[in-house]
């Protein structure tokens, strides 16, 4: 067999009906071959996660082929193992039950499940602990527990979602290293691992192919061939790969791709964080490389993008090749004082957030000037998914409340808009102070 382990045509899958119908993934064409790790790199919300279950053939595209070993896949695909990144580990069973658990229908009698288990245990780095219970052994430990499980039964293909990311730096490089070096002293029999991750770090060190998603819906917008993997994470030549991933994601196709206004609508960025980051980016004389500013910042790229989003959708910044400037507004808000900083925002937000003014609108409309919180969320649930929604309109009112344009009463759930007399028709007749 010389073609690919698994291979996706032209894969789309919406989930929802209606209006409220959400096209998660569109036209997937991607193979992985023998002998290769292949990282799925992408913003939360591309759909990583909806697409490695629809390798393992947990869910169903809604049209395209997936196809094992060149083979239509229908049903749980039977050549795969997933670790996810809370994995299901029982604290009533030792380590050794709970690896051994993976090997119930291996088709093995209890002695040999017991043989294959303490050998996986052994191989994974948790000799000695074989009898401990969960809660007596760290994060990264039971972290191990989910690895040798899914190793336990020799699958074909490793699945990875997001299989490291609740673990702490080092402990995930730890982890990263030895999961490397058993694969490349070929120890684990796998032919192929598939790992999906919104950590570039982790792509550039476990890849040798990475796969670039963009969001809204999730589309494969690259294909790296990694040349750095396994390298020291300082090394020059591991830097510029990163850098060079980058400055793909900041691309413009990179972006929610769906027109309708309320996918489009304003990044989840609190005004606190954006401040910070344009404060950061102010200290590094207006202009940074991403990759810098995230590790300055301690933030993952997508926690990160948001933020410049955000800014670049207020004016404030603009990106260019995985670089990200200041413009002269936000050079001007970097040095303002408090209140005229709320001036600029005040003025930049309602020029660039149309869902803002709407919202103001609508408060302007009642005669007491108010709405409850939940009135707003609604209307944005018809496009997104209620956390979504929330989130949104939280972000949307945290803009507005720092900008002075509207005020939120927690007791009551209600949006308001702080004094009547100025809000009347022209929006650019907010008092500065209240
Ligand atoms: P990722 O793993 O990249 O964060 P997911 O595959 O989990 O992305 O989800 C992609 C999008 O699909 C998200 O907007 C998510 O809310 C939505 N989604 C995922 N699973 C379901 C589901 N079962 N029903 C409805 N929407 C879903
Ligand atoms: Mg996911």
């Amino acid at each position: 067999m010389n073609g690919p382990l698994i291979e996706l045509r032209h894969v789309e899958k919406r989930f929802g009906h209606g209006a409220s119908e959400l096209k998660v993934l569109e036209d997937i064409n991607l193979a992985v071959n023998r002998d290769e790790i292949v990282a799925i790199l992408g913003p939360s919300g591309s759909g990583k996660s909806t697409l490695l279950r629809i390798m393992a053939g947990l869910i169903e595209p809604l049209s395209g082929e997936v196809l094992c070993m060149g083979k239509p896949l229908k049903g749980p695909n039977p050549k795969v193992a997933m670790v996810f990144q809370t994995f299901a580990i029982f604290p009533w069973l030792t380590v050794l039950e709970n690896v051994e658990l993976g090997l119930l229908r291996s088709g093995l009698d209890e002695e040999e499940r017991r043989q294959r288990a303490l050998e996986m245990i052994d191989m994974i780095g948790l000799d000695g602990f074989e009898s401990a219970y969960p809660k007596e052994i760290s994060g990264g430990m039971r972290q191990r527990v989910g690895f040798a499980r899914a190793l336990a039964v020799n699958p074909e293909i490793l699945l990875m979602d997001e299989a490291f990311s609740g673990l702490d730096v080092l402990t995930a490089e730890n982890l990263r290293r030895d999961l490397l070096d058993l694969w490349e002293e070929h120890r684990i029999p796998t032919k192929a691992i598939v790992v999906v991750t919104h950590n570039i770090e982790e792509a550039a060190f476990l890849a040798s192919r990475i796969v670039l998603l963009s969001r809204d819906p999730g589309r494969v917008i690259a294909e790296i061939p990694n040349t750095v993997s396994g390298m020291d994470r300082r090394d020059p030549r591991f830097l510029s790969m990163v850098d060079s991933i980058y400055s793909i994601l900041t691309r413009k196709e990179m972006k929610p791709k769906i027109a309708a206004a309320e996918r489009r609508q304003i990044p989840m960025a609190p005004v606190g964080a954006m401040t910070g980051f344009i404060e950061l980016l102010r200290d590094l004389g207006s202009k940074a490389d991403l990759p810098e500013v995230a590790h300055d910042l301690l933030l993952e790229y997508d926690d990160l993008l948001p933020l410049v989003e955000a800014a670049e959708m207020l004016g404030f910044a603009r990106v260019e090749g995985g670089d990200v400037e200041l413009t002269e507004v936000g050079e001007r808000f970097a040095d303002a004082d408090v209140l005229e900083r709320k001036e600029i925002f005040r003025a930049q937000a309602l020029s660039a957030v149309p869902e803002l003014k709407r919202m103001i609108k609508v408060l302007e409309s009642k005669r007491n000037h108010r709405m409850p919180k939940d009135f707003f969320v609604e209307i944005l649930e018809k496009h997104l998914t209620p956390a979504e929604a929330l989130h949104r309109v939280e972000t949307l009112i945290d803009w507005g409340r720092y900008a002075e344009i509207l005020s939120y009463d927690e007791d009551t759930g209600q949006v308001f808009l702080e004094d009547a007399a100025n809000s009347d028709g022209d929006l650019t007749g907010f008092k500065r102070e209240s």
